[in-house]
């Protein structure tokens, strides 16, 4: 059987927030035995431990912009530089900008990419799906609820307190749509250009979505 990892798997996931990408990423990250480096994720651990630089993120956040291009970069490499990195890797929520495709294209001059998923979903059908997204603060299961009010729950999975996020508000989720379309969704041409883009329509149910991506990228690797 072929085996991905011994090749090193490298994929890039994108998506506007709410398109599921998260979900996907976790599930292609296992499938494929490689580290899911989520940047959001790893910003919100650090605003979660209470550090000057979370502290710094959160401003950034919760004002639904993105932190500065030189401080992702130094986070990546950072990351690429852990011995779980060196046979491949999935990233989530990153490159976001021009600058940061730049330093990406440079981080893997050596190895090359194997694909960049994008998941490509309404924006209505996203602002819908975010309003009603909860995360558990200690272990981040997403959940979606029907009831929008904003009330708390408990984690099915590890009893940790399932909320909003701060940047889940309407204003702060239109401003990061307007962000992802003008910076983010041009990047999508080069890897296009690149051939290494797999369109994916977002809308539907996430086993047989997750199904798909994974034939495709079964097919290329
Ligand atoms: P996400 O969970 O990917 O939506 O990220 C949440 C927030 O973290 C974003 O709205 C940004 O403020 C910040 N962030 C995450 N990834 C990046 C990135 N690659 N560049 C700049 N800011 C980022």
């Amino acid at each position: 059987m072929n085996d991905p990892t011994s090749k090193g798997v490298r994929l890039v996931v994108f998506g506007r927030q709410g398109a599921g990408k998260g979900t996907q990423a976790t599930r292609l990250a296992t499938n494929y035995g490689i580290p899911h480096i989520s940047t959001g994720d790893m910003l919100r651990a650090a605003v979660k431990d209470g550090t000057a630089f979370g502290m710094r993120a959160k401003e950034y956040m919760d004002a639904g912009q993105l932190l500065p291009d030189d401080i992702m970069l130094g986070i990546i490499e950072e990351r690429f530089g852990e011995p779980d990195a060196v046979g491949g890797w999935l990233l989530d929520g990153f490159p976001r900008t021009p600058g940061q495709a730049a330093d990406l294209q440079r981080l893997v001059s050596q190895t090359g990419m194997d694909a960049a998923v994008n998941l490509e979903v309404p924006e209505e059908v996203v602002v819908e799906r975010i309003s009603s997204r909860r995360v558990c603060n200690e272990c981040g299961t997403i959940y979606s609820v029907s009831d929008s009010s904003g009330a708390t729950q408990k984690c099915a999975k590890c009893g940790g307190v399932v909320e909003q996020r701060a940047d889940d508000t309407e204003e702060a989720v239109r401003k990061r749509l307007a962000i992802y379309n003008e910076q983010t969704a041009p990047l999508l041409d080069w890897f296009r250009a690149e051939g290494l883009l797999l369109e994916v329509d977002g809308v539907g149910d996430p086993d047989e979505i997750s199904a798909g991506i994974i034939a495709e990228i079964d097919e290329r690797i």
